[in-house]
């Protein structure tokens, strides 16, 4: 049997990456849900989002936007050209995709500011305690992990489910006439780019990780990146969790005065 692997069908397409991939994606699923599904998605899409709560996720997922391109440089640099196909891949799709997240820091802070959440806040503001899980995750297993492990836990996984998210968001007409009319364009700006249409960057992820593993890695592997990728998206869930009850610290501190 060839265990190298390399895509024949539709890159899209779950059938088109080996079966241990088929099968963690399938395992993860739930928690992806827990973010796709999540409450904060709906209260945007019905323009009910309070301004507490719209501030912690604007300050809360901040860090993790702001440290995605180095998350992609953490992994780039595990890469070496010549060593395998699955690397030579990586170290090419890195290269041009961490340039693509060059202005993505500045479109959430345009997203922020149209929202109601100064940009000042975002940079300087306390974000609400256990919303940084994510961040100091994918900071972890960029870091110290494997290759395939850190594509799949970021790229795949964090920037999958967002797509998801982001596209929700977008299509609300609810959402967008819940901003103001000026500057509404550049307020939605991030969620445009991230909505998940014809976003191909998760399964490029996808396929450089299957590449590098091929087709029958060892079944603690598998294993791990499993766990991987459900951390991300269970990091994802708790932090937006944080968000509905956390309160700013200098409005818990007005109260206790
Ligand atoms: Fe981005």
């Amino acid at each position: 049997m060839k265990t190298d692997f390399e895509r024949t069908g539709p890159m899209n397409e779950v059938s088109s990456y080996p079966q241990w991939a088929q099968d963690i994606i399938a395992e993860c699923e739930p928690a992806r849900r827990r973010v796709r599904d999540h409450v904060m998605w709906d209260m945007m899409i019905e323009g009910r989002i309070d301004r507490t709560t719209m501030r912690n996720f604007m300050v809360g997922t901040w860090s993790l936007i702001e440290r995605f391109p180095s998350f992609m440089a953490l992994n780039l640099l595990k890469t070496q050209y010549g060593r395998s196909r699955g690397d030579d891949m990586a170290r090419r799709w890195l290269v041009r995709n961490i340039r693509v997240e060059q202005n993505h820091a500045e479109y959430w802070l345009d997203w922020a500011d149209g929202a109601g959440v100064p940009r000042v806040e975002v940079l300087k503001g306390r974000a609400p305690s256990g919303t940084q899980t994510a961040t100091e995750w994918c900071h972890e297993v960029s870091g110290r992990d494997s290759l395939a492990a850190g594509m799949l836990a970021t790229n795949y996984a964090i920037e999958g489910v967002t797509g998801e998210w982001a596209q929700k968001v977008y299509d609300s007409v609810a959402y967008a006439d819940s901003l103001p009319l000026a500057g509404r364009k550049p307020t939605l700006r991030w969620l445009q780019l991230h909505a998940a249409y014809d976003d191909t960057h998760p399964w490029e992820a996808l396929e450089i990780a299957c590449t590098l593993m091929g087709n029958q890695p060892a079944p603690e592997d598998v294993e791990h990146l499993r766990e991987c990728i459900e951390r991300s998206y269970l990091s994802l869930h708790y932090g937006l969790e944080r968000c509905l009850v956390q309160q700013p610290m200098e409005e818990v501190e007005e109260q206790a005065a």
